[in-house]
């Protein structure tokens, strides 16, 4: 079956191209800009309402699919596929079944804030533990059905994880650039896993990009970094999948990390086509939190420049070690037209919150530990309210940074120690023999209350 129907639209002109004379970096050569993917039925389309697709119907198809053992119905990215024709032929998609995410409750955590209820959208729970597959399995699958032989990106280490899982499964080569010495081990060792050509380049993530983006303008390489457009096609479906299940009730307001700023500006296009299509009827507040250490949209929002300013990044939460992101405009253009704001987290902050999410039986890496860290700092300023329905978007596994974990609890990140000696639990090492066991267990019983 064909399915394609679209066309690429550059974000600074609004010029239209068609999908197979973008260029190798995906941006504009007259702006520089970026594109987004536009269907016969966007809204930037106008108001051609005979062409959008039928939300009551596709709802009811949606659900259908559930039972389905199709692969592309199992997945929970391409299950919403009549939302994302990007693909000739739609046997062509590349699936590990993807999507399909928990949608938790974090109650102590509500309780400690005041909130009535506060959720957490854990896309940890995706193949490779983070939320990059969704946007993988769209964009790999269009370099597949384009016939490329070789996939590229450079990553701070969940995009190589994916990329590399997604390029296995479809049977093509995949080259990745990482930053040296500055990723987490646990998805490093899933692109050697995968099979990827691994290189880890003497920079940082900023020069991974540059020296990648030479390279594919030279080669047959398909890039698959987030300025990608179908990277954001596959990475809006957690919108729709939030949507349903809260039974099409529209939280509040939704909390994303920023590192790239591709993520927040995906959900961003999500909930917007939604809305357009008659799904929802308002749009949640998307805001965005990013490391006080790589923090450039927060200095742009809070100077309300024109320019975004790149920083040298330095934090520990790897995923989100970046000064100079691709998709700040996109991001920005989200955080305003749906009102939400964009926060920082300093280290200590993202630290507790970490272990604060963990205690709820959860866990995530610390770059998506900077919602619940930028939660707090956003009830404080009064951005968010207390009757608010608010969800947490988790974007990887706690086993991603396994490291991180434990520096916290051997008291290693320099945290501030009031705030942090309560989540703290590091191992005992003792003397093989029941009553040392049972002094330090009388000793943490008379601890707790
Ligand atoms: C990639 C990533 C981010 C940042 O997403 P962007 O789209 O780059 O803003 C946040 N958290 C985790 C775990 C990631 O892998």
């Amino acid at each position: 079956m064909s399915f394609v129907s679209h066309q690429l639209r550059c974000i600074g002109s609004g010029e239209r191209i068609a999908p197979d004379a973008v260029s190798s970096d995906f941006r504009d050569p007259a702006t520089g800009e970026l594109y987004e993917v536009e269907y016969p039925w966007s809204e930037t389309r106008g108001d051609a309402a005979s062409l959008r697709p039928k939300a009551q119907a596709l709802r009811h198809l949606w659900a259908e699919r559930r039972d389905s053992t199709l692969p592309i119905d199992a997945s929970g990215v391409w299950r919403y596929r009549d939302l994302l024709p990007i693909l000739k032929d739609e046997n062509n998609a590349v699936t590990l079944r993807e999507g399909n995410t928990p949608l938790y409750d974090l109650p102590r955590t509500a309780k400690l804030l005041g909130l009535d209820f506060l959720l957490a959208k854990h896309q940890g729970m995706n193949p490779t533990g983070s939320f990059k597959d969704t946007g993988m399995t769209t964009a790999l699958s269009v370099a597949a059905e384009r016939g490329y032989k070789w996939v590229a990106c450079a990553s701070t280490g969940n995009t190589s994880a994916a990329m590399a899982a997604y390029a296995a499964r479809a049977g093509l080569r995949a080259i990745v650039f990482i930053p040296e010495g500055k990723i987490a081990w646990g998805k490093l060792s899933q692109s050697m896993d995968y099979g990827a050509l691994t290189v880890q380049l003497k920079t940082d993530f900023d020069g991974c990009v540059k020296l990648l983006t030479k390279i594919v303008r030279e080669n047959p390489i398909y890039l698959l970094n987030s300025v990608n457009p179908y990277r954001l096609e596959g990475q809006k479906t957690p919108a729709i999948e939030i949507c349903e299940q809260l039974d099409w009730q529209v939280p509040d307001h939704v909390i994303v990390p920023g590192g790239n700023l591709a993520n927040g500006s995906a959900l961003g296009k999500g909930f917007t086509e939604l809305k357009h299509l008659g799904f929802i009827d308002r749009v949640p507040k998307i805001s965005v939190i990013q490391a006080a250490g790589a923090n450039p949209l927060f200095q742009w929002f809070t100077n309300a420049e024109k320019q975004l300013h790149p920083v040298t990044a330095d934090t520990r939460a790897t995923a989100i070690r970046i000064g100079n992101p691709a998709s700040w405009r996109k991001a920005a253009r989200v955080i305003e037209a749906t009102g939400g704001w964009c926060e920082q987290a300093d280290e200590n902050e993202i630290a507790v919150a970490k272990a604060q999410i963990g205690a709820e039986g959860i866990g995530c890496e610390p770059a998506s530990a900077v919602t619940l860290a930028g939660l707090k700092k956003l009830l404080k300023s009064g951005h968010v309210q207390t009757g608010e329905r608010v969800v947490l978007l988790l974007t990887g596994h706690t086993l991603k940074d396994p490291e991180y974990t434990i520096d916290f609890h051997k008291d290693l990140l320099a945290t501030d120690v009031a705030e942090a000696a309560p989540y703290r639990r590091p191992p005992l090492i003792l003397d093989s023999n029941e009553s040392s066991v049972m002094r330090a267990l009388e000793a943490e019983m008379a601890g707790s209350v």
